[in-house]
């Protein structure tokens, strides 16, 4: 089974795209929302969370995002703590996951896949961009949040360059037929590495 991540920074459209593999047929695994229900259900990983955090990390065994988000975002080595507890259990649902689908290729949608390393557990990597003042705009738009805001949600991940150097792929994400369009050929191209990578080599 052919393994895609797919990333991109707030707002370029990574999901619009992940919706468009979707389209085609292709299923498409969301970290970020696996990473909140594995925080929700997973009695280990919460334990752990709680050595880190402490137990206000959960009420009524459930994650207490603001208290979670308060300790760790002024912090980037208990950020890293929390990923680091956080990121191989998501990898593990995956792995999981990607081994009960039939299709020639599966993808992994990530917001930080280059940040926390997890593109090394892809076959490929696919980068969505867009031009950041129309990102902005866009995630204003979506979450009718404030700009300064999304700044400094966006200052928390790498650039597109930084992130372009080691993606295999780059989606620029300006039209939507034009993203669609994108998709498709792409499609094409991974269909024929999977074929290529031969069945059963995964
Ligand atoms: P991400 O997952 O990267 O944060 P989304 O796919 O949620 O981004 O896109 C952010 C917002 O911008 C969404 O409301 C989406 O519908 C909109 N959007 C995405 N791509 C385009 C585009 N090419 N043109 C206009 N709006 C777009």
């Amino acid at each position: 089974m052919m393994r895609v991540g797919l990333t991109g920074g707030i707002g370029s459209g990574k999901s619009t795209v992940a919706a468009f593999f979707e389209d085609l047929g292709i299923p498409v695994y969301n970290s970020d929302a696996k990473a909140k229900a594995l925080m929700a259900e997973d009695k280990t990983l919460q334990k752990e969370i709680i050595g880190l955090l402490g137990e206000e990390a959960f009420t009524e065994g459930l994650p207490n995002r603001e208290y979670i988000a308060s300790q760790v975002f002024p912090d980037p080595e208990r950020l890293g703590a929390l990923n680091a507890l956080v990121h191989p259990a998501v990898r593990k649902d995956f792995d999981r996951w990607a081994g009960e689908q039939q299709t020639p290729y599966v993808i992994q949608e990530a917001a930080i896949l280059f940040e926390t390393g997890g593109y090394r557990n892809m076959d490929h990597t696919i980068l969505v961009t867009a031009p950041e003042q129309e990102r902005i705009r866009r995630v204003m738009q979506r979450d009718g949040a404030a700009e300064a805001a999304v700044r400094v949600r966006m200052e928390r991940q790498w650039d597109d360059a930084r992130k372009a150097a080691l993606a295999d792929f780059v989606v620029h994400n300006l039209t939507l037929p034009h993203t669609r369009q994108q998709v498709e050929q792409l499609h094409r191209q991974l269909l024929k590495l999977s074929y290529s990578a031969g069945p059963g080599d995964c």
